[in-house]
């Protein structure tokens, strides 16, 4: 055999295991991208040598066999699988290539566009508009009778509304949403059960229970996205059939779109890259398929993958790589955060190289510990987290303990009753100095060139062991440091000597006053106005502040009381650093004061920080979440869930005009 060959055969051998445990096992052992990255090797040698390929390797079939746990069904028509594409070069190809095959004008094709939900592919038999079966995708050919569970899930019709052709078969993808997916994870760590590494698993795991009382207790929900088959009906277009399946009960995705232009098609795809964020599912990209079923007909399919879709596939947001080591770090305010270093990884394209873990609790009940192939995963913009261990863990681990002292002061460490952080107890701990430092010189005071890389250098050299430190260090002590010249040293001090000028609020986040952060930094600052209102404050004047309670405001007031902490105020005041409040602090006072907006999708005439800056120029409140407090929500084109979720709440939804004309007042 030669090299090639059995360079193929291996890939064959890996992917039909990963197929298998990943589609019929629910539990996969490798992550999409090593499925993916592998899977391509394999296509691209078939390609250059198409005499390696055999009938039984992955490119030539989809899924996996269906399982003999359940009776098995033919499926009227196949299931395909879908080519996939990742770059706009390579979705401008297939539109050309799609119009030369139809031998058309690339400009008569009409494209629909759907978010690519990852979950679990069924299909649903209606005969005479009720509900006979339902069905896995299985290997495309064949899936696995899940009739009774698919019952189960309420949004599902029994019976379509209205008028029925005598048979039509609907396809959808039941997926769990994103907070029904943390909560089940939650319920199943509290009685011990196993995790579920991400929502598809969990879907199709719930899908493919014997029992469907446990079926129904999952959060499943669907999104039907088109019909295999159907005999007494026919439609002309995709989006014509979109439309006739939502008026007949379906659940049809309200993110689809039909859309003329190719470009534009692509200039979507890069858009949902970003807004995933927005939606209670996981999506893995976007699909796009011709909107002319004549069109799909003439162009058919390439083993079981219609030539008239792709689906538009992203960077994935999940990664598996080796947790290397448990780091503890001491915050400002003496707790300790243990921290994952890993081993560099891709995430939905950035390397990733460290991540958060909550506490010692948390890292307990997911078992993560030193040395495991651990799964990390990126939402949005948020910071990396380690979802879970790959077990079995590797031979020699051990689960993490705290340790029971400080690294850096030694002090032993404590953990009040009740509370899940351990603590630092000594305020003297050289954390809390240089912690707060780099929150100063970065979150709270913003200074520019001054970073945490800089801050620990003059810690580490003595230069610098506190705030007032800090504004007291000079051009020439600078310019004694390597990398530093005239030039740099000097706009270094003359932007920390520019932070005396912050706003009283930034002081009060910077001062590392217990549970004052940024928004509670705000509220002290307006409702005190000053430092000397806030030494003599007593509890129930800060229990009168906004989100301060009784703990929060015997904390303040215990820090306040604190006399290294009075003297702390009085160098920084004698430094020149500001102790009152000045116009910064004050809410902006408009004609809209007193109300608060959301915006979402894009607005024609405006930017989003545009029209937010408008607003709060008014003295309105611009935040990015629905809630009770909401007075509107300002809807833009192709707007997210919450323009869904303020109509649910019956928030009033405005439109572009309605802005204008509240701006206008
Ligand atoms: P695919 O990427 O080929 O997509 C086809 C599926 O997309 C359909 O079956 C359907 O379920 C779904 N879909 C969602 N929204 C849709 C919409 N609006 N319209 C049409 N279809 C929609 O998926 P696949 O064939 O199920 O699996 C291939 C992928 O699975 C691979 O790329 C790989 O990432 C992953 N995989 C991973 C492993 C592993 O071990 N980690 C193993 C096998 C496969």
């Amino acid at each position: 055999m030669s090299d090639l060959s059995a360079r193929a055969a291996e890939l064959r051998a890996l992917l039909t295991r990963w197929s298998v445990e990943y589609h019929s096992l629910d539990s996969p052992s490798v992550d999409d991208a090593t499925y993916d990255r592998h899977y391509d090797e394999l296509a691209a040698l078939e390609a250059k040598h198409p005499e390696l390929i055999t009938s039984d390797s992955p490119t030539q079939r989809v899924g996996s066999t269906p399982s003999e746990k359940f009776s098995k069904v033919d499926h009227v028509a196949p299931m395909g699988s879908l080519e996939k594409v990742t770059t706009d070069e390579a979705l401008f190809r297939w539109a050309e290539d799609a119009a030369k095959r139809l031998e058309v004008d690339p400009s008569e094709l009409t494209y629909v566009l759907e978010p690519k939900i990852d979950g679990s592919a069924i299909s649903l038999i209606y005969e005479n508009g009720v509900l006979v079966r339902g069905a896995t995708r299985g290997d495309g050919a064949r899936g696995e009778d899940v009739t009774a569970n698919l019952r189960t899930i309420e949004v599902i019709p029994l019976r379509m509304l209205g008028e029925a052709p005598p048979l039509l078969e609907v396809r959808g993808e039941v997926y769990m949403p994103l907070s029904g997916f943390h909560a089940f994870n939650e319920r199943q760590e509290r009685e011990g059960k196993k995790v579920a590494p991400n929502p598809r698993n969990a879907a199709a795991g719930s899908l493919r229970q014997l029992n469907p009382e446990i079926t129904r207790q999952r959060p499943l929900s669907i999104w039907i996205y088109g019909s295999g088959h159907g005999e007494g009906i026919t439609f002309e277009s995709h989006w014509g059939m979109l439309q006739w399946l939502k008026e007949h009960g379906f659940r049809t995705n309200e993110h689809a779109e039909r859309i003329a232009k190719i470009e534009e098609v692509a200039r979507r795809c890069a858009e949902w890259e970003h807004r995933r964020a927005e939606l209670d599912y996981e999506i893995d990209g976007v699909v796009i398929k011709l909107d002319s079923l004549e069109f799909q007909r003439q162009l058919g399919a390439l083993h079981d993958r219609p030539r008239w879709a792709r689906a538009y596939k992203w960077a994935p947001m999940t990664a598996q790589t080796t947790l290397v080591k448990i780091h503890v770090r001491v915050g400002r305010t003496g707790a300790l955060n243990p921290w994952a270093e890993l081993a560099p990884v891709e995430v939905g394209g950035v390397t990733v190289s460290s991540a958060t873990l909550h506490n010692e609790e948390d890292i307990n009940r997911k078992d993560i510990r030193e040395g495991d192939t651990v799964v990390v995963q990126r939402a949005g913009d948020v910071i990396p987290q380690v979802v879970g261990p790959v077990l079995p863990h590797k031979p020699g681990t051990v689960p993490f303990k705290m340790p029971s002292h400080c690294p850096l002061c030694a002090a032993e460490i404590v953990k009040p009753d009740g509370e899940v952080q351990h603590r630092c107890p000594n305020r003297a701990c050289p954390s809390r100095g240089l912690e707060s430092l780099i929150n100063w010189v970065g979150p709270a005071a913003d200074i520019e060139g001054v970073g945490e890389q800089l801050v620990r250098r003059l810690w580490d050299l003595g230069l610098v062991r506190s705030l007032p430190d800090l504004y007291r260090i000079t051009a020439e002590q600078l310019l004694e440091l390597d990398g530093f010249q005239e030039k740099s040293a000097t706009n270094v001090v003359t932007a920390i000597a520019g932070s005396k000028e912050i706003s009283f609020s930034r002081v009060l986040f910077g001062l590392n006053i217990p549970d004052v952060g940024w928004v509670t930094g705000q509220n002290l600052a307006r409702d005190f106005g000053s430092i000397d209102a806030l030494l003599a404050a007593g509890m129930d004047e800060l229990m009168a502040c906004e989100g301060i309670g009784p703990d929060r405001a015997e904390a303040i007031a215990e820090w306040f009381a604190d006399e290294p902490n009075q003297a702390l105020i009085e160098e920084l005041r004698a430094l020149g650093v500001r102790m009152e409040a000045t116009e910064a602090d004050r809410p902006k006072d408009g004609p809209l004061t007193g109300t608060q907006y959301v915006i979402t999708g894009t607005l024609e005439g405006w930017t989003r920080d545009e029209a937010k800056a408008a607003l709060e120029a008014l003295g309105a409140k611009v935040s990015d979440s629905v809630s009770k407090k909401t007075t509107g929500v300002i809807v833009g084109e192709n707007p997210g869930s919450k323009a869904a979720k303020a109509e649910k709440a019956g928030v009033p939804i405005l439109g572009e005009a309605d802005l204008s004309a509240l701006l206008r007042g």
